[in-house]
């Protein structure tokens, strides 16, 4: 899986590399289970984390999930 499919604040399915090739899977429900590194890594990737260091590395949209 290289990142999660996002919709406005609403996770869609997520995007996948399957023989060589990116598909899009489309799902009513998401479930995240990538363990304690890479969970974390793959939101960030799919612009959900905190703002200041997705804009550090993401360059421009981002979803800051972190409140204060
Ligand atoms: C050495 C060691 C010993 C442990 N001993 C115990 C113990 O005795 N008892 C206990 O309760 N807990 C133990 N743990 C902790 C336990 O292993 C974890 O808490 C548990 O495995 C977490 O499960 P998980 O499904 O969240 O993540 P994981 O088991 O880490 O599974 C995540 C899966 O996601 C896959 N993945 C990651 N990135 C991607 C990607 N981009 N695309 C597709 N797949 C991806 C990985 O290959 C992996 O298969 C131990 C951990 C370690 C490291």
């Amino acid at each position: 899986m290289l990142r999660l499919e996002v919709e406005s604040t609403r996770v869609t399915g997520c995007l996948l590399r399957l023989g060589g090739e990116e598909v899009t899977v489309r799902a009513r429900e998401t479930i995240l289970a990538a363990g304690a590194i890479w969970s974390p890594v793959l939101l960030m990737r799919s612009g959900i984390g905190p703002a200041a260091a997705l804009r550090a590395g993401a360059g421009g949209a981002c979803r800051s999930a972190w409140r204060g």
